[in-house]
C-alpha cells in the first residue's frame, strides 16, 4: 500500500480512503499495541472479537461538521471498529449529538447498532489506539496525511471542525495548514468554546474551528464538561455550519 504520505493523496473518495486507512501498518509500535490489546482483551469483553486495526472516520461524506478527537481508545473503538463507540466517552458524546439532532440514537455500542450521524463526521489525527492514549510525535506526523486527505475530500461541504481537547487541537493545526486553510498568527489557542475562522488558501469557504473540552471520563465525571456544555458546542457548530 505504501506509506500514508504516498497512499492518502491517491484515495479518490472517502470510501476508498477509509478502506486504505484500515489496512495501514505504518507505525510499528501502534500495530503491536492494537494487536496485543485485541489478543489479550479486557475481561468484560473476553467473548468479543476485537477489531484491532486502524479506525477510519465515521459519518456522511457530505458532512458540514467534523468532530476531531486525538486517537481511538484501546477497549472502545479498537474493540468495536468505530470511532468513540463502546466506551464511556462515546456514551457522553453520542447522547449530546442525539440531543441536538446530529445522531439518530443516543447509544453507540457496536458498529452494527444502527446508529447514523447527520451532517457530522467523526475522525481523528491518529487512527490507531496508542499506549496510555499518547501517540508519539512521530506517529502523529506519520498518520497526518490520512486526515489531510479526509478533510480535502470533505471540503466541498465542510464548514466547521469541533476539536475535542487540547491534544487534538495541537495535532489538528498542522493538518489544516496542510489541507486548504490558512492558520492565523499567532496560532489560535485551545479553550472550551474557543472559536477561530480560518480563510481558505484559494477562493473556497472558510472553516470555523471550535474548541471543546474532551469527553474523557476525567472531564465528565468531575463536571468540567457537562452534557449541557457539550450540547452548547454542537448547537453553535450547527449554527455556524448553516450560516455559510
Ligand atoms: S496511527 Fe495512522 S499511520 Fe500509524 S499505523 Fe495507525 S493508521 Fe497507520
Amino acid at each position: 500500500m505504501g506509506s500514508p504520505a504516498d497512499a492518502a493523496p491517491r484515495a479518490g473518495d472517502l470510501t476508498e480512503l477509509d478502506e486504505l486507512v484500515t489496512r495501514c501498518t505504518a507505525c510499528p509500535r501502534l500495530v503491536a499495541w492494537r494487536e496485543e490489546i485485541a489478543r489479550v482483551k479486557r475481561a468484560a469483553f473476553r467473548d468479543e472479537e476485537y477489531w484491532g486495526r486502524p479506525i477510519p472516520g465515521f459519518g456522511p461524506h457530505d458532512a458540514r461538521i467534523a468532530i476531531v478527537g486525538l486517537a481511538p481508545a484501546a477497549h472502545g473503538a479498537n474493540r468495536t471498529g468505530r470511532m468513540f463507540t463502546g466506551d464511556r466517552s462515546g456514551d457522553v458524546l453520542f447522547r449530546a449529538l442525539h440531543e441536538v439532532g446530529l445522531a439518530s440514537q443516543p447509544h453507540a455500542v457496536s458498529s452494527h447498532d444502527g446508529l447514523t450521524l447527520r451532517d457530522v463526521r467523526i475522525t481523528a489525527p491518529v487512527h490507531c489506539a496508542p499506549p496510555a492514549n499518547k501517540p508519539t510525535p512521530a506517529e502523529r506526523d506519520t498518520c497526518r496525511p490520512w486526515l489531510v486527505r479526509e478533510l480535502d475530500l470533505l471540503r466541498p461541504t465542510l464548514r466547521v471542525v469541533v476539536v475535542l481537547g487540547a491534544f487534538g487541537w495541537q495535532a489538528l493545526l498542522p493538518v489544516l495548514a496542510n489541507a486548504a486553510w490558512q492558520l492565523p498568527r499567532p496560532r489560535p489557542k485551545f479553550g472550551h468554546l474557543a472559536h477561530a475562522e480560518l480563510p481558505a488558501t484559494d477562493d473556497g469557504a472558510p472553516l470555523h474551528l471550535l474548541g471543546c473540552y474532551h469527553v474523557s471520563q476525567q472531564n465528565t465525571f468531575t463536571g468540567k464538561l457537562t452534557p449541557e456544555m457539550l450540547q452548547e458546542v454542537f448547537t453553535q457548530a450547527k449554527t455556524l455550519a448553516a450560516a455559510d
